[in-house]
């Protein structure tokens, strides 16, 4: 091996020998030999520390070695390079500065190179710590023809190959995504021709990627309007020409390779390269069929009552306004019947919610057999249905319709082996007779309604516009209670009981009035229901409990002695927390004895969660309370029931007791109630006792307690006192 140059003296500037470029153009301008020799002398160094500079200040790695692969130069970027833990020491070779391993890939191309060879590769080198990327250049030096040696470029490539990775990296996520994405996604040029598409949008279209690419979009993505079938816009090229997103019209249709019809949903955006200039466009579509069978189901759910299937209030709001518009134009009428079944709670109170709702399902079935299809029969929630008559030409045609709707629906039905019978009252108005809306129309047909109820139920009636004028009454019966109750308008009156065999009075019943400042005595059933239905029932129970206690304490005291007095508890007032606590409050702080005080519950209102109400009822017998069932025979109660509860009295209702000299069936109703009671143990009174045939009909069947207008008619507390209360 032959060395041109002495071995490495100063290892941070070994000198390059780069002879063949050194001109010694500056040598040629001195005259004598020997200053000539000591100026190229000054010249060569001089050009020697420029190169030297411009080597050092490169921000490549450079260096020379010779054949045997010692370093004869290296620049400064080389030097720090390796600088860290290996310096670059005089006489060190290539394996010793770069470590086996690099050097094993190097040696190839040291070969290579050596035989004459310019070579490129790229290395992973030890950098101080670390190792890094360089692109590595072999030049040869040839003298003469033979690789004297070669010069080492290399460049640092860690941070390009970074890039790389991540651009790597990213194109991979972006793969991944649009191979597992839940949209169809193809790109395109500028033109419109696809680029790309994904899996899914291979699926949606028919197409294949391959098949695809290249294509026009319009001819892989067809889509066309669903109701024309009209071809629609495409998207992609809107996208482009506007150079902003763009979203599909609705009710798109792709028509697909195969002719099927898919609709879908899209929008379409241009792509920009880093200048913003527009280089493709990009489409995302979705399969709406399942999200349209969705829509359809929702639409249904949100228009109809879950437990009829029969349109809902929203719908038929709809329907009405339809209608109505029709009948504008044709000179028609429209009649909107409202029904409400009667003492429907009753059912669900003593037979429970899933009786209810069978029963509810039949008679929406019934409510169907009895109209045209062009009609609607719609449930307003409840036990309230409307029926929609869309053309009629006179208020008869309702009418017929509504009495066949009465008919049917009081028909018996047998409900998991219950025979049920129940009866509908209904209201009717007509458009364009006593409404001109929708709205006034339902308001009418309510307020019909109410009326039906208040004429005994099982009918219908028309509107009328006195109706009107009650309707509002009743609205402002609620604001009205509450104003009562703060001014004392309330009081209370007291129908006598008398004990059929003795003849004597043994206690009376409390019944509340209103001393309207108006309308003088307003009676109960006039403002117990509104004030049940407007929460006021709790409040007005509490005065009556209190008033009646207080009144028992100030018959004491006027040195009576004052008999058992009954009062009526609703529904609302039982399940009150505090009930109890009003009671025993009342009773302790007019000092009354419990014993004094009777509760008359109705039969739903103990069926109205049994086990609950048991509880309550042998809570208020410890307290030393009676307890009786008022107008028995009117609800659905369970006869086993009935022994659970600690009864003292069962209150036969009016209704029953009214025909029984003249009707055989109330007749037996009347004497089957007295022997149960009877065989329970417990004692009836008969309510409504009005004429001596009753009496004497209810003395033969030993019926304990009559109360009625034959008797007394209810008494202010003074007259009561004054007539029947003995002096202590
Ligand atoms: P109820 O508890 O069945 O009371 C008996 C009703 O029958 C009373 O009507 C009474 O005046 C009436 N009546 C009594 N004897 C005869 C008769 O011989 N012939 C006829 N035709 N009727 C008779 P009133 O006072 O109008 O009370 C009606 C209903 O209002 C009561 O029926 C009761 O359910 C309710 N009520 C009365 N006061 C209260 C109360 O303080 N709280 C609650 N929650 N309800 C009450
Ligand atoms: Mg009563
Ligand atoms: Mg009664």
């Amino acid at each position: 091996m032959r060395s041109r140059r002495p071995p490495v003296k100063d290892h941070a500037r070994t000198e390059a020998t780069p002879s063949q470029s050194q001109s010694g153009a500056d040598a040629l301008a001195h005259s004598t030999p020997a200053a000539a020799a000591s100026h190229s002398q000054e010249v060569l160094q001089a050009a020697q520390q420029r190169l030297r500079d411009i080597a050092d200040n490169m921000p490549v790695l450079i260096s020379y070695v010779d054949r045997s692969e010692r370093y004869q130069f290296v620049n400064r970027a080389y030097q720090e390079w390796f600088g860290g833990p290996r310096k670059i020491e005089p006489g060190m070779t290539i394996l010793d500065m770069i470590g086996l391993e690099s050097y094993e890939r190097a040696r190839p191309f040291i070969e290579r190179c050596l035989a004459g060879e310019r070579v490129t590769f790229e290395n992973y080198l030890p950098h101080r710590e670390h190792h890094r990327h360089a692109l590595i250049n072999y030049v040869p030096q040839v003298i003469d023809g033979v690789v004297e040696g070669f010069y080492i470029l290399g460049t640092d490539l860690t941070a390009q190959k970074e890039a790389e990775e991540q651009l790597f990296q990213e194109k991979e996520r972006l793969a991944v995504t649009l191979q597992s994405i839940g949209d169809g996604v193809i790109t395109t040029d500028t033109r419109g021709n696809i680029t790309y598409m994904n899996p899914l949008a291979e699926a949606l279209t028919g197409w294949r990627n391959a098949q695809a690419v290249t294509h026009p979009l319009n001819e892989v993505f067809c889509i066309i309007d669903a109701q024309t079938k009209q071809r629609a816009a495409d998207p992609v090229m809107l996208a482009l020409a506007t150079n902003t997103p763009s979203g599909l019209a609705l009710n798109t249709v792709l028509v697909r390779a195969d002719g099927s019809e898919l609709p879908i949903e899209d929008s379409a955006a241009p792509i920009h390269d880093r200048s913003g200039n527009v280089i493709g466009g990009v489409l995302v579509f979705r399969d709406m069929s399942a999200t349209q069978a969705m829509a359809v189901k929702m639409t249904h759910l949100a228009q109809h009552d879950a437990l009829t299937h029969l349109p809902n209030r929203l719908l038929l709001k709809d329907r009405v306004v339809q209608a109505i518009g029709r009948a504008a134009r044709h000179h028609t009428r429209v009649a909107l019947i409202f029904l409400d079944l009667d003492r429907f709670k009753h059912v669900n109170d003593s037979l429970g919610h899933a009786i209810g709702d069978k029963l509810l399902q039949s008679v929406a079935g019934r409510l169907l057999g009895c109209v045209r299809a062009t009609d609607t029969v719609c449930r307003q929630g409840g036990d309230e249905f409307v029926v929609l008559l869309p053309e009629i030409d006179d208020g008869h045609q309702a009418a017929r319709v509504a009495d066949k709707i009465l008919v049917a629906v009081a028909q018996p039905y047998l409900i998991d082996a219950h025979e049920l019978h129940i009866s509908m009252s209904a209201g009717i108005s007509v458009y364009p007779d006593d409404a001109k809306d929708g709205e006034a129309m339902g308001k009418n047909a309510d307020s019909a309604m109410y009326h039906a109820k208040e004429q005994g139920r099982n009918n219908f009636q028309f509107f009328t516009p006195e109706l009107n004028t009650r309707v509002q009454a009743r609205a402002s019966m609620e604001s009205n209670l509450r104003r009562a109750l703060r001014r004392n308008e309330f009081v209370l009156h007291y129908q006598p009981k008398v004990c059929l065999r003795t003849g004597q009075v043994i206690g009376a019943e409390a019944l509340l009035r209103w001393h309207h400042p108006d309308f003088g005595l307003i009676a109960p059933d006039r403002f117990i229901g509104v004030a049940e239905e407007a929460g006021m029932i709790v409040p007005l129970g509490q005065w009556v409990v209190r008033a009646v206690c207080e009144q028992i304490g100030a018959w004491t005291a006027a040195g009576r002695q004052p008999l058992p007095i009954a009062i009526n508890v609703s529904g609302a007032q039982m399940r009150d927390k505090g009930f109890m606590q009003d009671l025993r409050y009342a009773c302790t702080s007019s000092d009354v004895a419990p014993a004094l005080i009777e509760l008359e519950l109705t039969e739903s209102v103990l069926m109205h969660d049994v086990p609950t109400t048991a509880d309550l009822l042998r809570a208020l017998k410890e307290m030393g309370l009676r307890l009786s069932i008022d107008d028995f025979g009117t609800g659905y109660s369970s006869l086993s029931y009935l022994k659970r509860f600690p009864i003292d009295a069962l209150k036969i209702d009016r209704s029953f007791v009214r025909d029984i000299s003249s009707d055989p069936d109330d007749a037996a109703i009347v004497s089957a109630i007295i022997s149960m009671a009877k065989s329970l143990k417990q004692e009836v009174v008969a309510e409504g006792v009005e004429t001596q045939a009753q009496l004497e009909f209810l003395r033969q069947r030993q019926c304990d307690q009559m109360q009625g207008f034959l008797f007394s008619k209810p008494l202010p507390a003074q007259t009561l006192a004054q007539q029947f209360f003995a002096f202590r």
